[in-house]
């Protein structure tokens, strides 16, 4: 096929849970739930038995028992290298905001020393600014703390920034920024109450809006989670068609704001894609969840998408497994899909090459300024 050999860049993971996991553990990151449900029987759970086993040297389709036993027998260190390092990533954009204190994930560092690839940090705006009040620094200068604490972290080597504010008060961001007066008084409301989680939907938008700003101003892009995530996310709430008035205001900017994930979204964000040059998509987190199904979510991404708009993202979590099948997947869907695209002479062969490379890595790396892993 004719992804076979390409190298991907992968635009938006994190790091795998540094230590090993129970039974219990391995299934809670098996699902986007915080309930118990018995996440092995989805199309996740069959993925991991019928692609995961056999990287573990284990056969296809093993029971879950085997493969969980086989997982305490290697050790988390070992299976993340075999795991991360036999999916054809060559470079890993890590979104280093979200690590819980009971289960920590590893290091920017420490990943690349396990996956045997390139790691690059992504910034989240959010996690910066509850940082920087959590510091108790003066109302006054917080706005201006906040905007010098980015900047420091892309010269520090961040090459992108991220917002969730599609899990706080929603994608409906204003098309302008607020006002000084409405930031100032925003920002000291929420200090007075203790700075902790950042819900105020003004300094949000302007939080956004300085992403905005930057992202202009450095070339690197402003990702925004989108569509499906973990139960915190009201999911009426991330539509990406939501942000129409916002893209039409930042459109000539000189900004990128790289839509992340997007299901069950996806055509809206590949419509928003297809009418904003700025705007990037990609289907990460939906591709292992879908399992099976991740050919037709790709081709539903790209009835609109155009094809220097779309990006490669596992949005693996805390387990290896996520990032391998992010890859393994998306590669083995993309190329089923091409082939039949090339059967019904749909395109050349020098087209689907061309499209291939540029959604495994080339539209990434050209967006936030990386040399295409060899
Ligand atoms: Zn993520």
């Amino acid at each position: 096929m004719v992804t076979d050999d390409l190298v991907l860049v992968d635009q938006h993971c994190h790091g795998v849970v540094a230590g090993d996991l129970d039974r219990g553990q391995f299934a809670g990151l098996l699902t986007e739930s915080s309930s118990f449900h018995n996440s092995f029987e989805s199309m996740l759970g069959l993925a991991v038995r019928r692609w995961c086993a056999p990287r573990l040297e284990l056969p296809a389709h093993c029971s879950i028992d085997e493969y969980l036993d086989r997982r305490a027998q290697l050790g988390w260190r070992e299976v993340s290298a075999k795991l991360l390092g036999s999916v054809g990533v060559g470079s890993w954009l890590l979104d280093t905001g979200l690590s819980p204190a009971d289960t920590p994930l590893t290091k920017p560092e420490e990943f690349a020393h396990l996956a045997g690839g390139d790691t690059f940090e992504v910034l989240r705006l959010e996690a910066v600014a509850e940082q920087v009040a959590a510091k108790e620094v003066e109302v006054a200068n917080f706005l201006e703390f906040v905007e010098a604490e980015v900047r420091a972290g892309v010269q520090a080597g961040a090459v992108g920034l991220k917002s969730v504010v599609a899990y706080r008060t929603g994608l409906e961001l204003p098309a302008e920024p607020p006002t000084d007066v409405e930031v100032a008084a925003a920002a000291s409301a929420w200090l007075r109450w203790g700075g902790r989680r950042l819900d105020d939907p003004i300094l949000l938008a302007w939080l956004v809006h300085l992403g905005v700003r930057i992202s202009a101003e450095l070339k690197i892009p402003l990702q925004l989670h989108t569509g499906f995530g973990d139960d915190d996310v009201r999911l009426h709430r991330a539509d990406p068609a939501l942000l129409g008035d916002f893209l039409n205001a930042t459109k000539s900017t000189g900004a990128t704001v790289a839509l992340l994930h997007t299901w069950p979204f996806h055509r809206n964000a590949g419509y928003l894609a297809h009418v904003f040059p700025h705007v990037l998509v990609d289907v990460g987190l939906a591709v292992p969840y879908v399992g099976d199904r991740a050919g037709a979510v790709l081709a539903e991404l790209l009835e609109l998408a155009p094809f220097r708009s779309v990006c490669f993202s596992s949005d693996g979590y805390g387990l290896p497994e996520l990032h391998h099948l992010g890859a393994s997947l998306w590669r083995r869907a993309l190329g089923r899909l091409i082939d039949d695209w090339l059967a019904d002479d749909v395109l050349t062969v020098a087209d689907a090459d061309a499209f291939a490379g540029n959604f495994a890595a080339g539209n990434c790396c050209r967006a936030y300024g990386l040399t295409p892993p060899a």
